[in-house]
């Protein structure tokens, strides 16, 4: 064999034999039970980086082990293919949205083969394929039908710059979480998801989720956002017209002294209309609908307010409250209207004293009187009602049942809950993305396009004008047609569907990527779901895994598929994160136009800037690609599973990479300078050995043991690389002198390539073929380990004098108590401690604990 690791060549050759004999092609006929792993998939942005590295070889490693380990194993991989990226390159670079992203997918499925992960390629989807989509605007005829897809005139989050519209789980601090433009609201026609009908059912099971990170569970529930509490009226006070509120705290109800509206709400140009207030309400209003409103509703925002002139009643109380226009009031949040309770409330307290409104405490704590004139902050915790009528004195915890119940009698008000999530938009104004299979007749409405129609295919052979990429509603040739009901003339639907459906199913495809029957072959996916284990990055905790488990139940509750739940365990992976560098000329640079601490192209003195995720705009960004050129895929995959454990960031560096290449190539002449023997020796399997044969035995398999318990309990890689690596140092020092020394080493090389191959696949498997073995490494079975071997030819015992730890003797682990208590006596530490006393008495704990009482 080469006395020298050359990772190109037999990276190249195990990748090239992976495919020809379709070693990682699964199918449902097994015996074995089935495991279902999978990564979240890619955007074809046009090349793999780090986070991409990170994130598959965390997920082969699994693949691999759970493989070894006996598990029919799924292990798919496809193409998140639509979405604006592609748009934008066409509008910079001229290229067809279409043709770049199918170069993108070919470009990059090239570099991932170049990593060797072990996917059933028999399985790839790209989403922006005919064959995917149309089973996507089946399931969303199907929905029209059930009406869990509606559409509605609505207002919208706009983004300027990326010319479409945005979900709430989109928009990021008031940015596209895209382009990072400040996004706008916009009055549009879109299609809707009833993802609120789902929302108590996906609420209750975040409950049943053990295997999914917690804090992803809280922010799934914190965007579910369910309260319970009650609604109430407030008839306007001059006027017809009631306005109706949700609240959590009815107990507070007397306490009410002004309301606010939401400067959306439809109410307020009516209040407003003709008197002297309007013109300075209804600016307040434009410039504040200007503004994001995920932004409004956080708690630093600046608070401010507007009269309109108008007042409401509080039937509790028969007073008249003044009706205000609020920055922080949404319309999506309840009814777009609150009360307002400033004693008890803290926005509301610092709106009443900027605004100098009136405080009226309501809730009285237990020893001692609030007055609403002197308070500094809202009283927000239990007490008795105060100033409240039939009320007064009852806890405020009872009062607020007792006080629904009033309204409810009273015809005021009734019970009720609140969601914080809202229907999930799904229309984009966009040309890259599957069309929305309706049409739109003058005569007829909206009609679903008739099932036999499918699929409303995307033009493709569009020409572009410069710099530009016309949505479907400029282009004729596809909107045009007939209406299916009485043949006129009509129009096609042309928003296109939000890319985050398409990804809330592919992993069922996956199942039955080949299917044509049907939106899902149902035997193949009840074998395979729900995904075992799913591996992504936490920047998706609400949107994608929440879609997805939406789409679920809309899956589950049409008998396409069975499971209530698509992910039983959950893995969100740290970013890749790396040291900024800035010239003062030149702004971020690579860190290849960096050298010796200056710029390369001017010279100037670089500065460092913080550690962060890397990212192309700071360009802190290492090429994986280069990396594999450099090193091997074998390198770049133990450096990221090595550097950290999955779920903590990990910092690029360079030593690191230069330490896994240097530990491979150890491995490799570990093999290499002992070749001859090797591979005609026959490994050791059981029986007595004695001095460093024994060691060494014990070692490998305390080996086997590390590192299956830190693969299968935690997939904490990094510790088990750090075990393996420990062996390769013993073994370096072991010179078998016999021939059962040569098959000790040969078991324990056995070992190491078997428990490395999950993380480096390619080099194990060249070793491993290099010792003589047929099988392909991947096909065999995980080591198991010996109990015989791991015995300790000797146990410590811990020597306690009177209770305290005063030293440690090390025995044979059958020796008799009187062994140890001799040894121990004989100990020079314990010694000191037995000086002028005797042994009154001696507790054995066999092979832990000597205590000795002295008199
Ligand atoms: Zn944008
Ligand atoms: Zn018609
Ligand atoms: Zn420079």
């Amino acid at each position: 064999m080469n006395p020298k690791y050359m990772p190109q060549e037999i990276e190249e050759k195990w990748q090239r034999r992976w495919l020809d004999e379709r070693t990682f092609r699964v199918t449902e006929r097994s015996d074995r039970p089935k495991y279902y792993i999978l990564e979240m998939f890619p955007y074809p942005s046009g090349r793999i980086h780090m986070g991409h590295v990170r994130n598959y070889s965390i997920g082969d490693v699994v693949a691999r082990y759970k493989r070894m380990r006996g598990f029919n194993v799924l292990h798919p991989i496809g193409w998140d293919a639509f979405g604006m990226p592609a748009e934008n390159a066409a509008i910079e670079k001229g290229a067809h949205p279409a043709r770049w992203t199918r170069d993108n997918i070919a470009y990059m499925k090239r570099q991932l083969k170049r990593l060797g992960f072990s996917y059933d390629w028999d399985r790839e989807i790209a989403t922006c394929d005919p064959s995917y989509y149309r089973w996507e605007q089946w399931l969303f005829l199907r929905m029209l039908e059930k009406d869990l897809a509606y559409r509605r005139k609505t207002e919208v989050n706009w983004c300027d710059s990326c010319a479409t519209v945005l979900a709430n789980e989109q928009v990021e601090q008031g940015e596209c979480w895209r382009c990072g433009t400040q996004v706008t609201q916009k009055e549009l026609h879109g299609w809707f998801f009833r993802i609120t009908k789902f929302a108590d059912e996906l609420l209750s099971w975040t409950e049943r989720l053990p295997g999914w990170p917690p804090q992803v569970l809280t922010m799934q529930r914190n965007w579910i956002g369910k309260s319970f509490g009650a609604e109430a009226d407030f008839p306007l006070a001059d006027r017809e017209g009631t306005i109706r509120i949700f609240t959590t705290r009815p107990d507070t109800l007397h306490g009410v002294t002004f309301m606010s509206l939401a400067p959306e709400h439809p109410l307020v140009t009516e209040l407003v209309r003709g008197t002297d207030r309007e013109a300075e309400v209804l600016g307040f209003c434009d410039r504040v609908r200007r503004e994001d409103k995920i932004k409004r509703s956080s708690e630093d925002y600046e608070k401010a307010g507007v009269f309109t002139g108008a007042y409401a009643r509080n039937h509790l109380t028969g007073e008249k409250i003044p009706i205000f226009v609020a920055n922080f009031v949404l319309m999506e949040y309840g009814t777009g209207a609150i009360m307002a309770v400033p004693a008890h409330d803290q926005r509301d307290f610092d709106f009443a004293r900027k605004y100098g409104l009136p405080i009226r405490v309501v809730i009285q704590p237990d020893g001692r009187e609030l007055d609403g004139r002197t308070m500094t902050e809202a009283y927000v915790d239990e007490g008795r009602l105060a100033n409240s009528g039939r009320f007064d004195g009852m806890p405020n915890l009872e009062a607020i049942g007792a006080i629904t119940d009033y309204l409810a009698e009273k015809g005021w008000g009734a019970h009720a809950v609140n969601y914080r999530i809202r229907d999930w938009g799904i229309s984009r104004q966009r040309y890259w993305g599957a069309p929305i299979p309706v049409v739109h007749c003058e005569r007829c409405g909206i009609l679903p396009v008739p099932e036999k129609d499918l699929p409303v295919t995307l033009p493709e052979d569009i020409e572009f004008p410069q710099g530009r990429v016309l949505p479907l509603a400029e282009i004729p040739s596809f909107y045009e047609t007939t209406c299916p009901r009485c043949s006129a003339p009509a129009k096609r639907e042309t928003d296109t569907m939000d890319t985050f459906v398409e990804s809330s199913w592919y992993f069922d495809r996956y199942a039955c990527p080949d299917f044509d029957q049907g939106m899902l072959d149902r035997g193949r996916t009840e074998y395979w779901m729900p995904v075992d284990q799913y591996i992504g990055g936490i920047e998706h905790a609400v949107l994608h895994l929440l879609y997805s488990r939406f789409y679920t139940k809309v899956l589950r509750d049409f008998e396409i598929a069975k499971v209530d739940e698509p992910f039983t365990n959950l893995l969100t992976q740290g970013m890749v994160c790396m040291e900024t560098q800035r010239c003062p000329n030149h702004g971020w640079l690579l860190p290849e136009e960096v050298k010796d601490g200056a710029c390369t192209r001017c010279g100037e003195g670089v500065e460092k800037g913080r550690t962060e995720k890397m990212s192309k705009s700071k360009k802190n960004v290492v090429d994986p690609e280069h990396l594999v050129a450099t090193y091997g895929a074998d390198t770049a995959r133990l450096f990221s599973l090595f550097a950290a454990p999955p779920e903590k960031d990990l910092e690029w560096n360079e030593e690191g990479v230069e330490g896994s290449s240097r530990f491979l190539r150890r491995l490799w002449r570990l093999v290499a300078d002992n070749h001859e023997w090797l591979r005609t020796t026959r490994p050791f399997t059981a029986g007595p050995l004695d001095g460093s044969k024994r060691d060494v035995r014990r070692k490998v398999h305390e080996t086997i043991v590390r590192v299956t318990e830190n693969i299968e309990d935690r997939f904490h890689f990094n510790t088990a690389i750090a075990a393996a690596m420990e062996l390769v140092n013993e073994l370096a020092s072991f010179e078998p002198a016999d021939d059962e020394g040569r098959r000790v080493f040969r078991e324990a090389v056995d070992v190491l390539l078997k428990v490395l191959s999950p993380m480096v696949p390619h080099a194990t498997e060249e070793l491993w073929e290099a010792l003589g073995n047929g099988t392909p490494l991947a096909l065999t079975s995980w080591p198991g380990w010996d109990r015989a071997a791991l015995a300790k030819d000797t146990v410590v015992v811990v020597v306690q004098v009177n209770g305290k730890v005063r030293g440690r003797v090390e025995v044979a682990p059958d020796a008799s108590e009187d062994v140890v208590r001799n040894a121990a006596i004989s100990d020079a530490n314990v010694g000191r401690f037995l000086e002028g006393f005797s042994i009154a008495k001696a507790v054995y704990v066999p092979g832990r604990i000597l205590n000795l009482v002295l008199r």
